[in-house]
């Protein structure tokens, strides 16, 4: 299959599907300017190596060499700005091709572009929690004043160490949005990974799960993936090109048929021999 069969036929598959649904890791946002801190080519790994700055261990031994590390990623995810592949996952949403996004980022971009159902495995730095406490506060008062002063922000009430809502190393990943990520997956006949290379677990094992249950794979992704070889569509490429191609096809397509989208249509039509093309 050429580039444009490739979409083509990832915009079948989705229109097809019952359940789809997306997972997304950092090469969904490189495109909005904000770097992989696990790839070693961003410069992130040059000063520090984020499993000794970035671990739960570490932040509760030295808050400072963790703040002083996390404090240009936070510069850069506060002003970025969700790029084409975030606006066709949201595209997809709307139009009831695509039913929840699971994402590994904690940018809180998919969000911006529009997508409602976002399930944040990694976290977010929306909220974060006092590790004295535990009181959760919002962030963004506290961000700009790190931002600003550069200081370990403290909590209002006791003044104890605050740690933003993001999974560090060693930590387990929140069981809210981990139960929400088995609920979708349960669910699902069609997962779309996107912007990961699926190299960090749990995330990595999720399309597994959909596979198993024989359920489609399509990857649109940089480098090569593990799954490559299981998955229906393999597209190695940015995922801000391909997937505003893939979303126009699914809108052309529905036009064709003359629904106006996946929503609302009846199963067996989209069952139809033929719907494959
Ligand atoms: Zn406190």
């Amino acid at each position: 299959m050429n580039g444009r069969d490739r979409v083509a036929r990832a915009a079948a598959l989705l229109q097809e599907a019952r359940y789809a649904i997306a997972l997304t890791g950092a090469g969904m946002s490189t495109p909005s300017g904000i770097p992989d801190f696990r790839s070693p080519e961003t410069g992130l790994w040059e000063k520090a190596d984020p499993m000794e700055v970035a671990s739960i261990q570490a932040f509760q031994r030295r808050p400072n060499a963790f703040y002083g590390w996390i404090r240009p990623l936070v510069k850069t995810l506060v002003t970025a700005q969700s790029n084409a592949g975030h606006l066709a996952l949201a595209q997809l949403e709307s139009g009831g091709w695509l039913k929840a996004v699971i994402t590994q980022n904690i940018d809180n971009l998919h969000q911006q572009a529009g997508s409602r159902e976002v399930v944040e495995l990694h976290g977010h730095l929306r909220e974060a929690t006092c590790i004295d406490c535990y009181r959760v506060l919002p962030t963004r008062d506290l961000l700009a004043d790190f931002l600003a002063s550069g200081e370990v922000p403290r909590c209002p009430a006791c003044n104890g160490v605050i740690k933003p809502n993001v999974v560090l190393f060693g930590e387990q990943l929140p069981v809210e949005a981990l139960n929400s990520a088995m609920d979708h997956i349960r669910r699902a006949d069609l997962m779309l990974v996107a912007g990961s290379s699926l190299e960090v677990v749990p995330a990595s094992h999720l399309p597994l799960r959909v596979n198993e249950r024989a359920g489609h794979l399509i990857v649109v992704n940089l480098t090569p993936t593990y799954i490559d070889d299981v998955a229906d569509v393999v597209i190695h490429a940015d995922v801000a090109e391909v997937l505003p191609r893939v979303a126009r096809a699914c809108a052309r397509r529905a036009a064709h048929s003359g629904a106006p989208s996946r929503t609302g249509r009846q199963r067996g039509r989209l069952d139809a021999p033929g719907a494959a093309d």
